[in-house]
């Protein structure tokens, strides 16, 4: 019933992944063979300097895809948990002196050889499975997955692709709409709990496996993807006459009108949130109040359980050669604040992301410091460790927040003078008043008034790029088009 597409295997590696595996072997080899020596310390350095030559290369060359740079945090995060377990708990229990090379030699050639292969795999855009027959969405998708939601939630860093899929919601026909989403196995879930009761075909597309906001911004998912699903699975032979309705926050990203020529379909973009698609369709209501999207106490929780994952991984990288036992301290700490600065988000009296980070790092250093001297619970160099860490982790996870979501305007000038309202005009003799901008923009910005768009509300712009890069006309004007510029640039997402 499942299909994955072909990926020719043409070139075998990418220069990033060939300079991280020749790099890693290199090491590997010198501190083995020239020093003799090889144990977990000379690895766990070796694989660090092949993730800085990795990385170097990536950013240099610009060739990396983001799943390649996902993968990469999978393997080294295995690789190190191989490690650990080998090293700290598995052979002193099997009292086997020496055979310790022998496995780390083994685990290093074994990353070597997963590297290349994943990576060749990840080459072809088009590396998807998919669904080929046309079916009801499965239940797997309706009913509640709370384990799988919390390990969504704490490593919403990493993306879980679904197949790409065309599903029968209830008793679709010809002129039933079609609505289309990405490939994110949360967003997939919403999307069909959503549309229950109706009577339509649900179009999953590949948006790598990420949520089709961070997705479409961050350059994996056009309507090129969209288009591609459109002809795999047959649409037109399913439903060849009913609206085609994208998901709003695609608008970045999604060229329309090519969707409109490519599909024959009448392409619309449809509410921000799935929970309103059944509004949206019945039209019972003014769908502008549904256009908006909020950054809510439970979009702020959600993302602030996942921020602190990689930070996580380089302090279990650090404290193998401290003490693992400290994290039992540390990490909770961390995580606990992670979700508090998400809760004061909007209350935070400095708006300048370093002092407001500073700020914290004096308060949970101090505060650490102050508390175990006070109650002398712990011995003083572990708690200086201790808070020292927390302090700095705090002061990490200030700007990792803010950089987490498109909501969020995040670059080194606003980091530094504050965030700016953008310039917005719109060229009135151009603008032909077809409602577009009002469409796509997440926040409000434009209202048609008088045949035109009028910008009402800059200073909620988060300069997400929907609105210059749909305007049919060209007629909007707008302060963070960089499209000329830097095409890789735009809102900065990790997700
Ligand atoms: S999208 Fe462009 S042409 Fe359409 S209303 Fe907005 S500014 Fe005018
Ligand atoms: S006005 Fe700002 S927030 Fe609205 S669509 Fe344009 S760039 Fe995005």
């Amino acid at each position: 019933m499942s299909g994955k597409m072909k990926t020719p295997l043409k070139a075998k590696i990418s220069v990033p992944a060939a300079v991280f595996c020749v790099t890693l072997a290199g090491q590997v080899f010198h501190s083995s063979v020239v020093f003799e020596v090889f144990d977990e310390s000379y690895i766990s350095y070796s694989l660090i300097i092949a993730l800085i030559s990795y990385f170097i290369i990536d950013f240099i060359t610009a060739s990396g895809l983001l799943q390649r740079k996902i993968l990469f945090i999978k393997l080294l995060t295995v690789y190190f948990a191989l490690l650990v377990i080998t090293n700290r708990f598995l052979l002193p229990r099997l009292h086997l002196p020496g055979s310790i090379y022998v496995l780390q030699l083994m685990t290093t050639v074994l990353l070597i050889v997963v590297v290349v292969i994943c990576d060749n795999l990840l080459k072809s855009k088009n590396n998807f499975k998919f669904i080929q027959n046309v079916i009801q969405v499965p239940p797997k998708y309706l009913r509640p997955r709370p384990i799988l939601f919390i390990l969504e939630t704490v490593f919403r860093l990493f993306p879980v692709p679904e197949p790409v899929a065309l599903y029968k919601v209830g008793s679709p026909h010809k002129s039933s709409p079609v609505i289309v989403t990405g490939n994110y196995e949360l967003t997939v879930r919403r999307v069909a709990k959503s549309l229950r009761g109706l009577d339509c075909w649900l179009l999953v597309c590949d948006s790598r496996g990420i949520n089709v906001w961070c997705s479409t911004l961050s350059g994996h998912f056009s309507e090129r993807d969209i288009i591609n699903a459109f002809e795999l699975m047959n649409v037109s032979e399913y439903a060849s006459s009913g609206r085609f309705i994208l998901p709003q926050l695609c608008a970045p990203g999604v060229d329309i009108r090519e969707i409109n020529q490519k599909t024959g379909l009448s392409a619309v973009f449809g509410p921000v949130y799935s929970e309103n698609i059944r509004k949206f369709i019945s039209q019972a209501r003014d769908v502008s109040k549904i256009r908006n999207v909020k950054f809510d106490l439970r979009d702020r929780v959600e993302m602030a359980i996942g921020s602190p994952m990689i930070l996580t991984g380089v302090l279990l990288f650090i404290y193998l050669f401290i003490d693992l036992s400290r994290l039992f301290y540390i990490l909770p700490g961390l995580y606990s604040i992670s979700v508090l600065l998400a809760v004061l988000y909007p209350y935070r009296p400095l708006k300048r992301i370093p002092l407001w980070a500073s700020l914290w790092l004096i308060i949970i250093t101090g505060g650490i410091l102050g508390f175990t001297i006070f109650t002398g619970l712990f011995h003083p160099t572990p708690s200086i460790g201790i808070a020292v860490t927390v302090g700095i982790g705090t002061f990490y996870l200030i700007n990792e927040f803010e950089g987490w979501s498109p909501l969020v305007k995040y670059n080194f000038r606003s980091m530094y003078r504050g965030v700016e309202v953008p310039e917005i005009n719109i060229n009135e003799e151009l603008c032909s008043g077809c409602g577009l901008c009002t469409d796509v923009c997440p926040k409000g910005v434009f209202i048609i008034k008088e045949g035109t768009s009028k910008v009402i509300n800059a200073a909620e712009c988060i300069e997400c790029s929907a609105c210059y890069s749909r305007c049919p006309k060209e007629a909007i004007k707008h302060s963070s088009d960089k499209r000329e510029k830097d095409v890789r640039s735009g809102v900065y997402c990790k997700m």
